[in-house]
């Protein structure tokens, strides 16, 4: 590699500033980078049981030379660029000069490196960015780098850690993103000492694709190449039905860079316009090579945004690529598709509408008949069903207003009060399932699961290793039935990986998540008996007036709010 300077002043202000070390995934990202543009074919990452207390990266690349290692450290400095012409074209990960130096000055940190032929490695240690110590290593060729107590200075920072669970998880996650993108290093990670992820070597990009995303996808990934107009589009798309409900299976490189760009996910979503349903997101991993003066790089300082020259170019292909791979459809069978994302109303009970009401006949012909005498007075039971709006309102009237009620939303708070009540006296009530209902998993996937299973046992679903990353439902709590398994199981996942939930510590969260897929959609036309019941259950779990999410479950409108619309009143 070249040799390091410090950036010129009028290079510095070229560069797009601010900070880029957030959390311990963000010093494994730019020291990643680091050892990708040496040029290595191995690199291994160790972390300790809270990743921001140890964090060791070894690379078998170019190494450095001992002035150069102390250069290293200091802001703006870089052997990748020199000038501020060579923004326009970068064809390196980095370029900024500043990674080292912010991660050296949040921490106490070791780098030791030997290039080819020097007859000794040499080290450096910092601490808050000053150099302490230095001298001679031996070593193989290549660069360690360890880095301990991560934001020791900066408490405040240090504040806005998650659990180390969820920063190993993030962790993980930058080393498989990587991963994807360069097929040909054998990356490793440790944690505490255990093997978490072991990539050998692979000639092509899908193979490595299968070994990140998991033996699930294995025969739900399909390759596609097309180069037109000097940009190169490889895309591994996996077929619809392995979509997820967050867009953690996105993965776009631009140019060997892993980036976040509305352009790409945009196209994306456009490709699969029509073979994906609501709420539902892609899996798919799609690389850009294009001349590195068609993309703009230094947009932000983490350099995972960027800007297309010609965006629109891109956008048509990348949509017209993945169209034409789902048109072809490659994928050999047909899996069965996630059970549907609109769960109907029980198995048992009726699932077909007897007779439709219309608002006259409703109301005359509709006999309150309560099922519990006891709560034919509450909140919801006392007022006068007077109708149903678009199969998915029911309108009750009292003395004083007219309420616009929520159907799904109401279910929604029965089953979540339900479930909540039967889990805190005790265990929710199971069915065991006579055949196990089997979930492939990807590998990150597996391990979030694996994680909350006695948390997902007390809200009555029992799961079970079934070897490799496969999951076997055994039990399932009584109010389900096993075709909405999969995807509760899915959804609950996607959250904790999403993090909205730091860790799902929150039982809630999954008794929430139960409770909806449970739950009678919305345009989903009830009966007679089923709104009564709807109304009372509404009134027998406390006359709740939100949905699990905190959503209303009704709007009142006073009949003098009525009537002033009517100009009957002043
Ligand atoms: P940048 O990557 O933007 O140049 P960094 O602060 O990340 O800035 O690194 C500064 C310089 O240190 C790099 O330009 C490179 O010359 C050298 N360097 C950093 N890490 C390594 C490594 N693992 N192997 C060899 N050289 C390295
Ligand atoms: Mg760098």
């Amino acid at each position: 590699m070249a040799r390091i300077r410090i950036l010129s002043r009028e290079t510095i202000e070229h560069i797009a500033a601010g900070e880029v070390i957030e959390r311990p995934a963000s010093v494994v990202k730019e020291l990643l980078e680091n050892a990708i543009d040496a040029g290595a074919d191995e690199i291994s990452v160790e972390i300790g049981s809270t990743p921001e207390a140890y964090i060791r990266i070894s690379d078998n690349g170019c190494g450095m030379e001992e002035d150069d290692l102390r250069l290293s450290v200091l802001s703006h400095t870089t052997s990748k660029i020199q000038s501020s012409n060579e923004l326009a074209s970068i064809s390196t990960l980095g370029f900024r000069g500043e990674a080292l130096s912010s991660i050296v000055s949040v921490s106490r940190t070791r780098i030791s490196t030997r290039i080819d032929g020097a007859s000794a490695g040499c080290f450096i240690r910092t601490e808050a960015g000053d150099i302490v110590e230095t001298g001679a290593a031996a070593q193989p060729r290549g660069t360690i780098v360890e880095v301990n107590d991560l934001f020791f200075n900066t408490p405040a920072r240090k504040k806005f850690l998650k659990t180390p669970a969820t920063e190993q998880r993030k962790v993980i996650e930058v080393i498989s993103t990587y991963a994807l993108c360069y097929p040909g290093i054998r990356f490793s990670l440790k944690a505490k000492g255990r093997d978490i992820l072991k990539l050998l070597p692979e000639k092509e990009h899908l193979a490595r694709a299968t070994a990140v995303l998991g033996s699930a996808f294995r025969k739900r990934l399909h390759l596609v190449h097309v180069k037109r107009a000097g940009i190169s589009l490889r895309a591994i798309v996996a077929s619809p039905d392995m979509a997820r409900a967050t867009r953690v299976y996105m993965y776009t490189f631009v140019n060997g860079r892993h980036v976040k760009d509305r352009v790409l996910t945009s196209a994306i979503m456009e490709g699969f316009r029509g073979h994906l349903v609501k709420k539902r997101y892609p899996c798919i991993v799609l690389f850009v090579d294009i001349d590195p003066s068609e993309v703009d790089v230094n947009v932000h300082p983490t350099k995972t945004q960027i800007r297309f020259r010609n965006p629109s170019a891109v956008f048509g292909m990348v949509a017209s690529t993945i169209k034409k791979t789902l048109a072809d459809y490659p994928w050999d069978r047909p899996r069965e598709l996630n059970p549907q994302d609109e769960p109907t109303y029980s198995a048992t009970e009726v699932s077909e509408p007897m007779v439709t009401y219309g608002m006259g006949k409703l109301h005359k012909t509709w006999p309150r008949q309560s099922r519990l005498t006891g709560v034919a007075g509450g909140f919801y039971s006392s007022k006068k069903v007077i109708g149903v709006l678009h199969s998915t309102y029911i309108l009750l009237q009292d003395r004083d207003a007219l309420y616009i009620l929520d159907q799904h939303a109401s279910h929604e708070r029965v089953n979540y009060e339900r479930l909540k009540t039967a889990i805190s006296s005790g265990s929710p009530e199971s069915q065991l399932l006579i055949e196990p209902v089997l979930i492939e998993l990807g590998p990150d996937e597996y391990r979030v699961i694996e994680k909350i299973m006695p948390l997902v046992l007390r809200a009555g679903i029992e799961l079970e290793p079934f070897g490799g990353t496969t999951i076997a439902v055994r039990a399932i709590p009584s109010m389900l039935s096993s075709a909405d398994v999969n995807s509760i199981i899915l959804d609950i996942i996607n959250k904790v990986m999403d993090g909205t939930h730091d860790t799902v510590d929150h039982l809630d969260d999954i008794i929430a998540t139960i409770a909806c897929h449970r739950s009678i959609t919305a345009g989903k036309k009830l009966d007679e008996t089923q709104i009564i019941a709807l109304l009372e259950d509404l009134d027998e779990v406390g006359s709740p007036r939100s949905c699990p999410h905190g959503r209303p479950l009704y709007k009142k409108i006073g009949i003098e709010e009525i009537e002033r619309w009517l100009a009957r009143r002043p």
